[in-house]
């Protein structure tokens, strides 16, 4: 039976929840993640479209790939684990942090506040030139190779591909020191340094819960783990947690 048996034990007034999402979160909302597509994404594989160098030898392919990845992820909506997390750090705001290897922009649309998106977004762009940075909305399009309205430069998306370093590392350690539990859910615990944040937090004392559809590569770092659909997981935990939260 999908559902959750044995709930893990709901924060405390003292505990501070960490929570890691990937792909599988917004599986629900109808965009494929990597396992789905046979390793693929949506066709290509990856070094053709998500790597420095492949920037530097097709930019025009990337910004085709890129551009509809973009759209689709525009007219994805935020599904039921996607609103459980906003509401759980509505309710913990202050002793909540989520980090996303997501870049649909989902959770900001459900209304999760200060995501920390370590692979960036679908929804910026940022200039090769002078590093200004715009939302996909600000800048012309049309072109094969959108152009910095500040300098003219080369445009990318502000993706974090292969090769480069993530986003927010220092806050994602702070918040992986100061953290009580941590939360996985939606990652199949393959891609570093993502994978790794679990035994960082247990090292620092947390319990660990994952939850996915399928157990995760590396399973055995969980305290907990629930097997499942996230959509239907969160949102029963989120009850379960919220509730022990108000009482
Ligand atoms: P992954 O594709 O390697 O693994 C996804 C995991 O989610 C799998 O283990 C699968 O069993 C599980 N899953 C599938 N449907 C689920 C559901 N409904 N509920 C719970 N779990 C479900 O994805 P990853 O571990 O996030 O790593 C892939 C990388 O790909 C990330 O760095 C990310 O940036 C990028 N990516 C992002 C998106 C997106 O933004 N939505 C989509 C595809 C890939």
């Amino acid at each position: 039976m999908e559902g959750v048996l044995n709930l893990p034990p709901a924060p405390t007034l003292t505990d501070f929840l960490t929570v890691l999402t990937g792909a599988g979160v917004s599986a629900e909302s109808g965009i494929r993640t990597f396992r789905d597509a046979g390793g693929l994404w949506e066709s290509h594989r990856l070094e053709e479209v998500a790597s420095p160098p492949a920037f530097a030898r097709d930019p025009e392919l990337v910004w085709r790939f890129y551009k509809a990845r973009w759209e689709n992820a525009s007219r994805a909506r935020p599904n039921p684990a996607h609103e459980a997390l906003a509401a759980m750090g509505a309710a913990l705001a202050g002793r909540f942090v989520l980090i996303t290897q997501n870049v649909d922009g989902l959770h900001q649309c459900a209304g999760s506040a200060g995501v920390l998106d370590m692979h960036g977004s679908l929804h910026r762009c940022r200039c090769t030139r002078c590093d200004t940075h715009y939302s996909m909305r600000n800048v012309d399009l049309t072109p094969a190779l959108p152009a910095c309205p500040a300098c003219g430069g080369l445009l990318r998306p502000d993706i974090v591909w292969f090769g480069e370093m993530p986003h927010y590392l220092d806050e994602i350690e702070v918040a992986l020191r100061r953290t009580t539990l941590f939360l996985v859910a939606g990652t199949s615990g393959v891609v570093y340094p993502a994978a790794q944040f679990v035994q960082m937090a247990r090292r620092n004392g947390a319990s660990a819960i994952g939850v996915n559809l399928e157990p995760p590569d590396n399973i055995a770092c969980f305290d907990t783990f629930i097997q499942g659909r996230a959509g239907v997981v969160l949102p029963q935990l989120a009850a379960a947690w919220l509730d022990a939260d108000k009482s």
